[in-house]
């Protein structure tokens, strides 16, 4: 079935304990469709500018996203740099360059208008609402966003949550938005402004989801060792919604699943810098990590 994304595409500058990157492949939209791809068709909508490598599109391309929703602008790409300390789990932006996205006004193309399932990933959420607008009835709809929008856009993106069936969003997000402290408290105030379902990712710990009254926790997977969580968040909820698209079956047991796919790819995410773990997986590994994840959250009945 077909996914529809928008987000952003960027260059990426990141720094970590293990080494750097200076304008590597990244953006929300960019890890979501990359490992969405390997569930289900992706149709990405973003910006570009003049400056964006040819080779990065061949990339897109070659993982069979569409990509004639990608809108190239005269200016730079979105440039977002960051920093990672020890403790992998809080990025510290240090600069957010919107260039093109600061003018980007999305066209949804015809083919794109009846997608079964759409994800406003990361971005400005009057492109979200922008976006949704332009669609004709998708079965389910989710969104992310992050604390730069929380602070800066609060009414818009009230507006997109009272639209959406589902919200995937950092644990320190979601306590920012509802303006409160427990995580459980937070979620169900989040869950009141719109989406029935609220998936909270919380870093190296997993993932929580709170579906109505329903709470499913997955852990994170045990890794030796973590190079560049960039994109962990993006590409959890790629595997998420992509594995949904896929089976078109929205059922608690159904999510759970789903919750675990995302958290395999997140996993595999973060053992290399910018998508290159990503580039070239098969499915036989994907599910591989699938059944080690079941194996890990297994325990008897008294
Ligand atoms: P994540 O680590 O999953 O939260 O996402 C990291 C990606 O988000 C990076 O590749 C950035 O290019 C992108 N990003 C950073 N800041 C923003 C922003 N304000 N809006 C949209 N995308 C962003």
């Amino acid at each position: 079935m077909s996914l529809l994304v928008v987000g952003t595409v960027a260059l990426d500058s990141v720094k970590t304990p293990f080494g750097n990157v200076d304008n590597a492949l990244g953006g929300s939209a960019t890890y979501f469709s990359t490992s969405a791809s390997y569930f289900t068709d992706v149709r990405l909508v973003a910006v570009i500018g003049e400056d964006f490598p040819k080779e990065h599109i061949q990339f897109l391309k070659s993982k069979a996203i569409d990509t004639r929703g990608l809108q190239q602008e005269k200016g730079k790409t979105f440039h977002w740099k960051g920093e990672y300390g020890y403790d992998l789990n809080e990025a510290r932006t240090l600069a957010t360059d919107l260039n093109v996205l600061a003018t980007f006004q999305p066209v949804i193309i015809d083919d794109y208008k009846d997608s079964d399932v759409v994800f406003l990933a990361n971005i400005d959420p009057e492109i979200q609402l922008d976006v949704l607008k332009q669609v004709r009835k998708p079965k389910l709809v989710a969104c992310d966003t992050m604390n730069y929008w929380i602070t800066s856009k609060l009414d818009a993106l009230k507006r997109t949550l009272r639209e959406v069936d589902l919200l995937t969003i950092n644990e320190g997000e979601v306590r920012q938005l509802a303006g409160e402290a427990s995580l459980v408290k937070a979620a169900k105030k989040v869950q009141a402004m719109g989406p029935k379902t609220v998936v909270v990712k919380q870093g190296s710990y997993g993932a929580l989801m709170f579906s109505g009254g329903s709470v499913f926790s997955a852990p994170a997977f045990p890794l030796e060792s973590v190079f560049d969580p960039t994109g962990a968040g993006d590409t959890f909820a790629g595997g998420f919604m992509g594995y949904l698209a896929n089976t078109m079956n929205f059922s608690e047991s159904s999510m759970r699943q789903a919750v675990i796919f995302g958290s395999v790819m997140a996993s595999m995410n973060v053992e290399a810098f910018s998508l290159d773990r990503l580039r070239s997986l098969d499915y036989g590994e994907i599910e591989g990590r699938y059944r080690e994840f079941k194996r890990l959250t297994h325990f008897e009945d008294i």
